[in-house]
């Protein structure tokens, strides 16, 4: 069994994740518009009218901001937190609620929420699988916990944010404030940081790492590779673009890895702002 992968758009101008298997599949985030979205799946060979469900991360723009224009088109039910929803104001899409470590089942897919740490309402990051293939996405996070350790772990491939330079941040010209917010515990990950969850837990089943929201002035995607390919092992390295889609990559199970523990499969309630 595999998982078919890949990134549509990673970075602060617009997050957008597909991943789904032979007969559906789900968007993480989607922060581009919708007309972008069609034509990145296309020329991956996919269509959006496939796509049955977008999974929420939190509600800054670069992650929500195609909502509307895909809602209007396509009418994909949107998976979110009753807080994200409120903050994010998606007053016309259908969504329905997820709350962390309860699965829910689209199709053959399995989807656990875990919470982050992230200057938005109510940050989670998740986790997918598909009959023992694990796909996690952490992303938009200040700092590296229990949580990301235990669940990239158990990762074929993981979508992991390596947001910026410690140097480049540094010497660049961002205000202070900025400079602290996306370093700080609720900001974003470093290179550095992204480096060291994978040297110290990646799981030797881990295929593919793709290095995501990358700062277009604190960061670059050379950067990020040589970092990463002089640690890379037996795992595949892809740094994401900020400007187009990845290619389609397959993801296959493996015997040695650990199934995801979930309490059972939660059937969310839809939610309606007034
Ligand atoms: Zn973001
Ligand atoms: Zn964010």
């Amino acid at each position: 069994m595999s998982l078919f992968v890949a990134s549509l758009n990673s970075g602060s101008n617009g997050n957008c994740y597909y991943i789904g298997n032979q007969n559906e599949a789900i968007l993480i985030d989607a922060g581009i518009s919708c007309r972008e979205t069609e034509r990145r799946l296309k020329r991956l060979g996919l269509q959006l009218s496939n796509v049955k469900a977008i999974f929420i991360t939190h509600e800054h723009s670069d992650h929500v901001h195609g909502i509307p224009s895909i809602h209007k088109k396509f009418k994909i039910p949107v998976y979110i937190t009753t807080r994200t929803l409120l903050k994010a104001q998606l007053r016309n899409a259908e969504a329905y609620n997820f709350r962390a470590y309860e699965a829910i089942s689209i199709g053959d897919l399995t989807i656990q929420a875990f919470p982050v740490l992230h200057d938005a309402t109510d940050p989670h990051n998740f986790i997918v699988s598909n009959k023992g293939v694990n796909v996690g996405i952490f992303t938009d996070i200040g700092d590296v916990t229990d949580h990301i350790i235990q669940n990239f772990k158990q990762c074929h491939a993981a979508f992991l944010e390596s947001n910026y330079d410690d140097e480049l941040l540094e010497t660049g010209r961002y205000p202070i404030a900025l400079k602290n917010r996306i370093k700080g515990g609720y900001g974003h990950l470093s290179n550095v940081q992204a480096a060291k969850l994978f040297t110290e837990h990646r799981p030797d089943f881990m295929s593919h790492l793709f290095l995501g929201h990358l700062s277009r002035n604190n960061n670059s995607p050379r950067i990020v590779q040589n970092l990463f390919d002089d640690i890379s092992g037996n795992t595949e390295i892809v740094v994401a673009s900020r400007y187009k889609e990845t290619k389609l990559f397959s993801i296959q199970g493996h015997s040695k890895s650990n199934p995801v523990k979930y309490s059972g499969i939660t059937t969310p309630t839809q939610l309606k702002l007034f």
